[in-house]
């Protein structure tokens, strides 16, 4: 795979550049995920916060994990589509919502999380990390 790897949000108001490979790709099967993906569950790519250049406007907004954490989310104003979460306090890295990437391929779980709350019918691959919860 060679980076960058462009993405945007379904009406291309916001357009990204990933230039590095993410640190983790995680499949999160929380009730939380399952809303915002509208789907059984979410994949969030872990990266650096430097290795990713975004153009357009992004409204946010933000909820308080049952962590404790902030989980602040940036998405398009216009059509809706999250783009990425963070917590303010680690700015370093952030959680892209890569399915908006051009070239999805590299997005293979190596990790599902929140096996607790994910989908009967949904079997986890062989070979990946399973935690119940929040690692
Ligand atoms: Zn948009
Ligand atoms: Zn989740």
């Amino acid at each position: 795979m060679t980076y960058p790897i462009n993405g945007s949000c379904q009406c291309g108001g916001v357009r990204y550049t990933l230039k590095a490979a993410p640190l983790a790709v995680i499949a999160c099967h929380c009730k939380a995920c399952q809303k915002l993906s509208t789907s059984a569950f979410s994949i969030t790519a872990v990266v650096n916060s430097e290795d990713v250049e975004f153009e357009g406007e992004m409204a946010e907004w933000s909820r308080l994990a049952d962590s404790g954490n902030t989980n602040a989310a940036r998405f398009c104003p216009t059509c809706g589509n999250r783009i990425y979460h963070y917590n303010p306090a680690e700015p370093g890295k952030i959680k892209l919502k890569p399915a908006s990437l051009d070239d999805t391929s590299i997005l293979r779980p190596t990790a599902h999380i929140w096996l607790s709350q994910k989908q009967a019918w949904f079997e986890v691959p062989e070979g990946v990390a399973t935690h119940d919860g929040q690692p």
